[in-house]
């Protein structure tokens, strides 16, 4: 019998726009009182529903629960830009890729996971929130046109379909002249983060039950095992923990999860002239070339900005470290955007990432009967839903073939002795985004 304590449960500030353009979403209960299932998954992301859905069609008998910390949506999974891509996404990486060999598995193992979240819209009705318009990349530099022709280099050594735009092309989609060459990729599907999980969870709802609001605070690991909140419990056999950064909050993988935010703005609507003077398509979403740049989204009457990543191991981030980003966001924006004028923005938010430093995800049994899915590097949308899934597979002992490979994969590597973490981590964060110069 080991005892668990959280020794920090989330807390993530400031509304973000994905959840904040919704109209209010179904309430799950809180949890209180003493309870008993089957299976208890902690953490209500893409992993922890994709968890809960998969056992839902294995062992559809059994009495399956869920419960978040948060309003379900209100964390990264509702936070995210919700770019579901199919493609290696190597966000320490210069180019996104890696080697052939690793990416043809990766492409083959994400678009399962694209499938899987699929059948979920198609059963739910959340096709609007899940719309497969593949991404484009947009270089703003000459360094980033390299990275670019080397990505797609990258994809023809892969026999991956892309297609190649000039400035004009580019132009035509976004609106603005500021890209002078890009590439666009078809197999993304682009996601309205908020929307599609609420309504996952919605949808599985009928058949799981969701504590929602609901911080566990101490993981009792036993016959049964016993997981508290502050005020209820539930216990069950079989424990998933798909708390992401949070593993090491409950003294999993310690000293090798690294906790990064990134932050994102949302205009508010433009209107219809503004719209007329900006031109464009009204969906698109771009990725820069150089990873470290800014991630622009238009849907529809609304711009999204995302750029800038901190590395905050206390995994929190405050209203002033939004404030001072924001305007960061708000410097992106008029770089790209210069014909919208001083534009205010809505919304402002950061999330929690959780990275590696080998880029290996946390997956697998970590004690008897307590099996875990986390640390997803900045992929978690559909890396997140792969591992979850599997979670689910392994736990139940099913003949799916991706367990085993998913068991072969590394391991989170260990992190730096600290001071190097605190004063390194930083510094190369600070030396990458210098690096994207214009493309930030
Ligand atoms: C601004 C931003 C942009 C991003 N853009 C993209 C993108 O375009 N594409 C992409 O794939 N990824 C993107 N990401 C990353 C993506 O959001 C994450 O990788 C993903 O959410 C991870 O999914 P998850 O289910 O593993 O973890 P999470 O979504 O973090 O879910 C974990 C859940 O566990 C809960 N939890 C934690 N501790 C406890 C506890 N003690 N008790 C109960 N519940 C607990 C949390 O409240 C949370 O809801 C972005 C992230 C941010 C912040």
């Amino acid at each position: 019998m080991s005892l668990h304590q959280a020794t920090r449960t989330p807390a993530d500030i400031n509304l973000s726009g994905w959840y904040g353009i919704l109209p209010p979403p179904k309430a799950h209960e809180v949890l209180r009182g003493r309870h008993e299932a089957d299976w208890v998954i902690v953490g209500g992301g893409y992993a922890g529903l994709a968890a809960a859905r998969r056992l839902s069609q294995l062992v559809p008998e059994d009495r399956i629960v869920v419960i978040d910390a948060q309003r379900i949506g209100w964390g990264a999974a509702g936070r995210n830009s919700g770019f579901m891509i199919d493609l290696p996404h190597e966000l320490g990486g210069e180019n996104y890729g890696g080697s052939h060999g690793h990416d043809r598995k990766r492409i083959r193992m994400n678009r399962a996971a694209i499938e899987f979240s699929s059948s979920a819209a198609d059963e739910y009705g959340l096709q609007r929130f899940f719309i497969r318009a593949g991404k484009f990349h947009g270089a703003a530099t000459d360094h980033g046109l390299a990275i670019l022709r080397e990505f797609e280099n990258h994809l023809t050594g892969l026999a991956e379909p892309f297609e190649q735009l000039d400035a004009q092309q580019l132009k035509k989609i976004t609106g603005t002249d500021f890209f002078i060459g890009g590439t666009f990729t078809p197999g993304t599907v682009m996601a309205q983060p908020a929307g599609f999980i609420c309504g996952l969870a919605e949808g599985l709802s009928s058949r799981i039950r969701i504590f929602e609001n609901s911080p566990v605070t101490s993981v009792q690991i036993g016959k049964l095992h016993i997981v508290k909140t502050a005020e209820g419990e539930i216990s069950a056999p079989r424990l998933i923990l798909t708390v992401n950064g949070h593993l090491e909050s409950f003294g999993f993988f310690k000293k090798r999860l690294l906790h990064v935010f990134t932050y994102a703005s949302m205009t508010r609507p433009l209107a219809k002239s503004e719209q007329a003077t900006l031109g464009g398509e009204l969906h698109w979403g771009l990725i820069p070339a150089d990873p470290m740049g800014s991630t622009i989204r238009r849907i529809g009457d609304r711009i999204v900005v995302r750029n800038t990543f901190t590395y905050n191991s206390d995994m929190s981030t405050s209203e002033k470290q939004i404030k001072r980003i924001g305007a960061a966001h708000d410097r992106s924006f008029r770089a790209r955007f210069p014909m919208l004028g001083e534009m205010p923005m809505e919304f402002r938010w950061g999330g929690h990432l959780c990275l590696s430093l080998n880029s290996a995800p946390a997956f697998g049994e970590v004690d008897e009967r307590v099996f875990v899915a986390g640390c997803c590097n900045g992929l978690g949308t559909v890396q997140g839903t792969l591992y979850g899934m599997l979670t689910a597979d392994l736990a139940v002992g099913s003949d799916e073939p991706m367990v085993a490979e998913a068991l072969q994969e590394q391991t989170p590597a260990r992190l730096y002795p600290e001071p190097l973490m605190s004063i390194g981590a930083p510094l190369k964060l600070w030396a990458m985004q210098r690096r994207a110069g214009r493309e930030l």
